[in-house]
């Protein structure tokens, strides 16, 4: 058993390294500054419907707002992060009007959620055998993937795994954008690394680049906008004024990402599971405008697309088939003119109106 809390840190990084992950780092469990913003972001409305973003405590706080109300037990957070680039083009690469696009993290065989949260539990466990018990006797720990009451990109920050962009993703100067991270909260007080400097300087390409104007300024996003809220969080119609800006995305959006230039030269993942599906890499739109319940099933079962549900999913890509210029898309648009789900139905009378207004 270790016997030094600078023991333990570095046990706990060999495990994260062993369980697979690119990066990892340790961030005192303190209410970072950053934070500080997220009561105003919220009150703007700049999250959307995610209801889950305004969770709160039995004092009416913003959950995410502090960490230290939240987890009064927790001194550290440990940050572990994991490459799931793959080897394909750029959603800014494809110019083909018969295919859509599909955020590059949502095409993997298995959910991100339980590959990364299988491996945050060996780092978990790692710790806990190499925790000192005279040091910690009730040793507490918690692993999340997306489920914690926690901004997870804050502490990234503050662990040194990378810095927070123009785009608000967490960039590493090495590794890129193309990163899941998990986290570990835990009551053990581990020496925290030193913050990820800031190396976005005078760069804007990501906000100039984004077709809605999501990037309202530097590090401020309106969810409201962005085109991944829209087509995986947003229910119902899609505001009329946002759809050109869709253009052919379907599920997510990567251009702010694509464009950023960390992302250049981001090496290719190594974990089998963030391997695409067949198809998902610029699926094909008149595949997905008719999928069948059970197809929907079959090729998304374990997917994070099935959060957009396949009416949703249906409803995206009949904006983009309204996006793509391309009129063979009218015979189908017209089939889903007549769904029995409204805002699919709409879409698809909105996406008509607009191809044939483009062959005028
Ligand atoms: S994900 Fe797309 S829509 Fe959202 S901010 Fe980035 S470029 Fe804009
Ligand atoms: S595109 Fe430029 S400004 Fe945007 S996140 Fe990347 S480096 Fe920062």
């Amino acid at each position: 058993m270790a016997s030094r809390i600078s023991d333990v840190k570095a046990i706990v990084k060999h495990a994260a390294e062993q369980a697979g992950f690119d990066l990892s780092g340790v961030a005192s469990a303190t209410d970072a500054p950053e934070l500080n913003h997220f009561p105003a972001w919220i009150a703007a409305g700049h999250a959307g419907e995610m209801k889950y973003m305004e969770a709160r405590d039995d004092h009416g706080g913003l959950k995410r707002a502090s960490l230290s109300r939240v987890a009064p037990w927790a001194r550290s957070v440990i940050v572990c992060a994991i490459n799931y680039n793959t080897d394909h083009p750029y959603s800014t690469e494809g110019r083909d009007s018969n295919r859509g696009w599909i955020s590059r993290y949502a095409w993997s065989r298995e959910d991100y959620h339980d590959a990364v949260l299988r491996r945050l539990k060996q780092v978990e466990a790692a710790l806990r055998q190499a925790a000192p018990a005279e040091l910690e006797p009730s040793l507490t720990t918690r692993s999340y993937v997306d489920t914690g009451p926690i901004v997870e990109r804050v502490y990234a920050k503050y662990s040194g795994v990378g810095w927070i962009g123009k785009n608000t993703c967490l960039i590493h100067q090495k590794k890129g954008s193309w990163l899941f991270l998990g986290v570990i909260l835990a009551s053990l007080e581990l020496e925290p690394d030193l913050p990820a400097p800031d190396r976005c300087g005078t760069c804007t390409r990501c906000i100039e680049a984004c077709p809605t104007n999501a990037i309202l300024a530097p590090y401020q996003l309106d969810s409201n906008k962005c085109i991944s809220y829209l087509t995986i969080e947003k229910r119902g119609s899609i505001a009329q004024d946002l759809r050109a800006g869709m253009g052919r995305h379907i599920f997510g959006c990567d251009i702010c990402q694509d464009v950023c230039p960390w992302n250049r030269k981001a090496p290719a993942s190594t974990a089998p599971e963030f391997e695409p599906r067949a198809g998902l890499v610029n699926p094909a739109l008149a595949w997905l405008a008719e999928i069948s319940v059970e197809e929907f099933r079959s090729a998304f079962s374990g997917s994070p697309i099935r959060r957009t549900k396949r009416a949703g999913l249906r409803r995206n890509v009949a904006i983009a088939m309204g996006n793509s210029g391309n009129t063979e898309f009218l015979p189908v648009l017209d089939r889903l003119a007549c769904d029995e789900d409204e805002s699919v139905a709409e879409s698809a009378r909105w996406a008509k109106a607009r191809l044939v207004q483009s062959t005028e």
